[in-house]
């Protein structure tokens, strides 16, 4: 007999109201199954970024439960899932003054001791798959040694990416990865991403705001607004109406980017709940 597969990702009824008593997520149920690339469209202010956040810890939701890959997130074991769990930023989230290399190395760094890592310790074999990632996202060996503070936003997103992969992630989680980017740009990322999820079968949870990239990469679309799930089905079942629907009287987005909140993961979690 078939069993269906358990989902990768799975959110129960997760609600989020923030200590000013906004509710950003309202009693969401979301179910992403293995490989999928499912984007989560919406306006800005619609939750997204919560969402992608309480997958992997960094938000703690006020209630429901999170599961990835069958075992449900709790503070004991979120350190433990953020290593299969990778995480894309918008505004990259790179070590500017560091080196290209040494910001895709730390994408191996919950796999690495402390102190190996304070000496610039990795294994061999660290070294070897991170040049394997820096190929794969088409960064050239002269980029290796330049700070990536120095390079442009498309190539920034690339180390972004190639970090991204390090720890062979089960589940990519990409917050608006390519809100910063001109179109040509934005293309180029997501097949990318698309392309080396789906050499690891790895699961993308991805949001954006430009609706056209949300029906050309995704396998899925999922439409949030004020914290709730308004729409779930095919891109081609995403038709104009529904569009219309999911943005009127909304904010586009497309504003000046919010860069307030674009904090590092370990200050976000112990003190942003
Ligand atoms: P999106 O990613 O779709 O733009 P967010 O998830 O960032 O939406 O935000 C959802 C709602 O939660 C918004 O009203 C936002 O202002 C609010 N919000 C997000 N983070 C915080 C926070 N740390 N404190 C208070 N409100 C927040």
């Amino acid at each position: 007999m078939n069993q269906t597969p358990q989902p990768m990702v799975k959110l129960s009824t997760i609600d989020k109201t923030w200590a000013d008593g906004t509710r950003a997520l309202n009693s969401v149920d979301l179910e992403v199954p293995e490989g999928q690339f499912c984007v989560i469209l919406g306006p800005s202010g619609a939750g997204k970024s919560t969402l992608l956040r309480a997958v992997n810890g960094l938000v703690r939701p006020t209630g429901g439960a999170v599961h990835v890959d069958g075992v449900e997130l709790t503070p004991a074991n979120e350190r433990d899932i953020r290593k299969r769990v990778a995480m894309i930023h918008q505004h990259f989230n790179l070590a500017t003054r560091a080196s290209v290399a040494a910001n895709v190395l730390s994408g191996a760094l919950p796999d690495v001791s402390l102190a190996r890592a304070l000496c610039g310790w990795f294994h061999p074999q660290q070294r070897e798959k991170a040049c394997h990632y820096l190929e794969r996202v088409g960064l050239k060996p002269e980029h290796l040694h330049r700070r990536a503070g120095e390079l442009s936003g498309g190539q920034q997103q690339r180390v972004g990416i190639a970090r991204a992969f390090m720890l062979d992630p089960k589940v990519v989680l990409a917050d608006e990865p390519v809100a910063s980017l001109d179109p040509q740009i934005s293309r180029d990322i997501l097949t990318l991403l698309k392309d080396a999820a789906r050499e690891l079968n790895a699961t993308v949870v991805c949001s954006l705001h430009q609706v056209d990239l949300a029906r050309e990469f995704g396998d899925r679309i999922v439409g949030m607004r004020s914290g709730e799930i308004v729409f779930d089905g095919a891109p081609d079942e995403f038709d104009d109406q529904r569009l219309n629907r999911l943005y009127q009287n909304a904010d586009w987005g497309d504003g000046e980017p919010d860069t307030s909140r674009e904090d590092t993961p370990e200050l976000e979690a112990a003190g942003g709940m």
